[in-house]
């Protein structure tokens, strides 16, 4: 089954193919389709997911998956939230994004330093499906003082995750995969696959 990926982020194109990998589901980036970022103005994780999924399925006229997801950090009210990818001035400046997050939490002690990150993911079967899939995941940690690691992306070089002791920078995909926000609201909308596609 082919489904277009409502992102051009290759980090979550990456994250989102190795946790398909198996299903049966082939990923094809919107980009490879020609389809440009959707307008993201919506009020709300889901609401923005669920732009760009319609955005990507109109265009494609294919099934569309869309993640939009953020890291919510508590000391600084829940910023930077909706603006994550943006948080610093330019869409996707991941480096200019931490050095803001860092200068924010200069000063503020490890206790108060907690943080998620949040996935909203929405399955579309075309544009217009008025039932779609829906699936949240939150991965709890807090936000170091300094970047750790080279792995992953965006926030992941100061975001830390308690469970394991390590930054989530410093993790194989093998190891943040299945822990990460991403990962659990794919496995919640993995179990809910079957009974999505029988009600078609
Ligand atoms: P959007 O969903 O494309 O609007 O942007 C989400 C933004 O949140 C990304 O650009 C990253 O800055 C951040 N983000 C989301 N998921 C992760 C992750 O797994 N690791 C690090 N940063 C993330």
């Amino acid at each position: 089954m082919k489904i277009v990926l409502a992102s051009g982020n290759r980090g979550k194109l990456a994250e989102l193919g190795g946790l398909l990998a198996g299903s049966g589901i082939e990923l094809l980036p919107q980009g490879a389709l020609g389809i440009a970022d959707a307008v993201e103005d919506g009020r709300s994780f889901v609401e923005n997911a669920l732009i760009k999924a319609r955005h990507a399925a109109r265009l494609s006229g294919l099934p569309a998956l869309a993640d939009d997801s953020g890291l919510i950090v508590d000391a600084l009210g829940g910023a930077p939230g909706l603006v994550s990818a943006h948080y610093a001035g330019v869409h996707g400046d991941a480096a200019g994004n931490i050095a803001r997050l860092l200068a924010e939490l200069r000063g503020v002690p490890v206790e108060r330093r907690t943080a998620r990150f949040y996935c909203c993911l929405v399955l579309l079967r075309h544009a217009d499906d008025p039932q779609p899939l829906i699936a949240e995941g939150l991965w709890p940690g807090r936000i170091l003082d300094a970047p750790r690691g080279t792995g992953g992306f965006g926030y992941d070089p100061v975001f830390f995750d308690p469970e394991t002791g390590l930054g989530a920078g410093e993790m194989p995909p093998e190891r943040k995969n299945p822990i990460s926000h991403r990962g659990r609201a794919l496995a919640v909308l993995k179990a809910r696959l079957g009974e999505w596609i029988a009600r078609a």
